[in-house]
């Protein structure tokens, strides 16, 4: 799990995302499936307790607190839901 600070945080990730353009399927807002290696991880994109953006993914790199292309590849999708949202 990481907190969403800003952009710059995001670009190894977004350039790996990039080459390797995982499939992200919709669950329900701010949860998605996004394909790995080995099969699907869960992304869960939410605001915490103190308003923190935090962004959490079952892979293995995530829980070591890594911003992995998978968090990146959903936050895309979910950006683009919230922002729909607003202006709804
Ligand atoms: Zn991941």
């Amino acid at each position: 799990m990481f907190i969403l600070k800003g952009i710059s945080q995001l670009e190894k990730a977004i350039e790996k995302a990039k080459k390797i353009r995982p499939r992200v399927e919709f669950d329900r807002f701010g949860r998605y499936r996004v394909s790995g290696s080995k099969g699907y991880y869960t992304v869960v994109c939410r605001k915490d307790e103190r308003g923190y953006k935090t962004v959490s993914c079952t892979c293995k790199g995530a829980e070591r607190g890594l911003v992995c292309y998978h968090s990146v590849a959903a936050l895309s999708l979910h950006i683009g839901l919230a922002r729909r949202q607003a202006t709804a």
